[in-house]
């Protein structure tokens, strides 16, 4: 559905993040049609660049991030005409009256503050200050939202000052991903599991989002800030939340994020013992966590399997293992559901465990399977098999053409339409690391050493004590 004409501003709009991601998402949704000609989008950074500049870095830009469709150089010229560019220092004078001219009053306009979270408080005030932003802007901002409860509720104060709640989306584009919304329409679209969805039929649940990246490049950053920090306590909590939650009456963004929010609140303290941190040791093809993070000293976690429990009658008793790292054997993540054993099995010399997992994949190929029993084919009696009904998107929805659009377009242009569900609220976000905090606290105050593991690996040996001890096994990363 193409969305009205609206001007977007990017601060940090000649960053990384947006020449990557950003620009290559909005340039598909022009493409197809969902951005109309008329739209604006504004980078603004402290490069000395004019516009004529900035078109070229964002040509570029797509050639190298924007897949097969930066071919369609019709398309890509036509694009380009929407794009302009003022210098500008977030802490400075210069580039904001300029910035003022070009920001329509009569369209929806949105900020996106792709820049360091120093800066929010700058751009907030001076957007105002400046004439820019009204009652009916919209600011975008991303991780990391905080370091801890009270850098958060500090970058939350800094906002309200100047924008309403209603105004502020705060991406996490793991709740852009087609099959995250997916698992929401399969629970509460669908006859068939929110019945079993609890403590009676759930015999755990599993959440494992694995890279195969290292650090490199971004050690700095990362050794003050670790798997906790930097995954699970926005990621990995949120993907918690949408599997945890009680059905909203409605799908409405305040409906959905009280939900979620109660979810936070009832996950239960962890127990050190049931927390296993890991570093990626040197391998053949790459250097050490340490060494990638120029800390020999470091003992910074690159790996975090931990077993949670929500504390609320559907889910007592059911544990929720959630593990990620990065230098793991592949790039995958997974939400995986693990039913009961059957009570009873009626079938003579069926000795196996029978189970129904559903297995929800966020990549690669995102998509579901149900393992499913079944007699064995051919006549060698009544052999019980366990056989995946898959659902892997690409494969069901083919012939129908729909594009698997990336997270961040998606998000984007639900910030121009004004749908904050797929986006956290303030009050999740401090109420994750409320949880998160007691944990970080507590090894620290233990002087934790990470254990080592190896690199192309499933992740330190302790992790898979971690379930072992349960009787329970990790789904193979693959
Ligand atoms: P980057 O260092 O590549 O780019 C930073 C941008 O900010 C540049 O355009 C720079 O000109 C601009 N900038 C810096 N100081 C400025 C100032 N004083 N005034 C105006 N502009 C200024 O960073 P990035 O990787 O694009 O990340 C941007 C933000 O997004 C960071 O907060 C980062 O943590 C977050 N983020 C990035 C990624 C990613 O994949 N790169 C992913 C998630 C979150």
């Amino acid at each position: 559905i193409p969305v009205d004409p609206f001007d977007l501003v990017i601060f940090g709009g000649t960053g990384d993040l947006a020449r990557r991601k950003i620009l290559p998402g909005l340039f598909r949704r022009y493409r197809s049609g969902q951005m109309p000609d008329g739209s604006r989008i504004i980078g603004a950074a402290r490069s000395d660049l004019d516009g004529a500049g900035y078109r070229k870095m964002i040509a570029d830009a797509i050639a190298e991030f924007g897949g097969d469709e930066a071919g369609d150089q019709d398309c890509l010229s036509k694009f380009l005409t929407c794009l302009d560019y003022v210098p500008i220092d977030a802490k400075g004078t210069g580039g904001w009256s300029e910035l003022a001219q070009l920001v329509r009053k009569d369209v929806v306009q949105a900020f996106y503050f792709s820049v360091a979270p120093s800066l929010f408080g700058d751009l907030a005030e001076r957007l105002h200050t400046n004439g820019i932003a009204s009652a009916n802007s919209r600011i975008v901002v991303e991780k990391p939202f905080g370091r801890d409860l009270e850098s958060a509720r500090a970058l939350n104060r800094t906002l309200a000052t100047h924008f309403d709640e209603s105004q502020i989306y705060r991406i996490d584009h793991y709740l852009g991903k087609e099959t995250v919304q997916n698992l929401m329409a399969v629970r509460f679209g669908n006859v068939l599991f929110e019945p079993l969805w609890n403590n009676h039929y759930v015999d755990h649940i599993q959440i494992t989002v694995a890279e195969t990246v290292s650090v490199a490049g971004r050690g700095a950053y990362y050794d003050r800030s670790g798997a906790m920090r930097d995954m699970v306590q926005n990621h990995l909590m949120q993907l918690l939340c949408l599997i945890a939650m009680e059905p909203p009456s409605q799908f409405g963004a305040d409906a959905v994020r009280d939900e979620k929010l109660k979810v936070i609140r009832a996950l239960q303290p962890v127990d050190a013992h049931h927390i296993v941190r890991g570093q990626y040791d040197a391998g053949p093809d790459g250097k050490s966590y340490r060494e990638d993070a120029e800390n020999p000293r470091s003992f910074t976690e690159s790996f975090i399997a931990m077993k949670c429990h929500i504390a609320n009658w559907r889910w007592a008793d059911v544990p929720f293992y959630l593990r990620t790292g990065k230098r793991l054997k592949a790039r995958s993540s997974e939400i995986t559901v693990v039913f009961k054993d059957l009570g009873h099995s009626i079938f003579e010399g069926d000795e196996a465990r029978h189970r129904n997992i559903l297995s929800i994949r966020l990549q690669p190929n995102e998509g579901m399977d149900l393992q499913v029993t079944i007699k064995e084919p051919g006549p060698g009696g009544m052999r019980l098999i366990d056989v995946p009904l898959d659902m892997t998107f690409a494969d069901a929805l083919g012939d129908k053409e729909v594009e698997v659009a990336d997270a961040y377009e998606r998000l984007i242009m639900d910030v121009i339409r004004g749908n904050q569900t797929l986006f956290m609220r303030g009050d999740e976000v401090e109420a994750a690391w409320r949880w998160t905090d007691p944990l970080i606290e507590g090894w620290e105050a233990r002087n934790d050493v990470p254990k080592l593991y190896d690199a192309g690996s499933a992740g330190p040996e302790d992790a898979m004590m971690l379930m072992h001890r349960d009787n329970r096994r990790w789904r193979d990363i693959k």
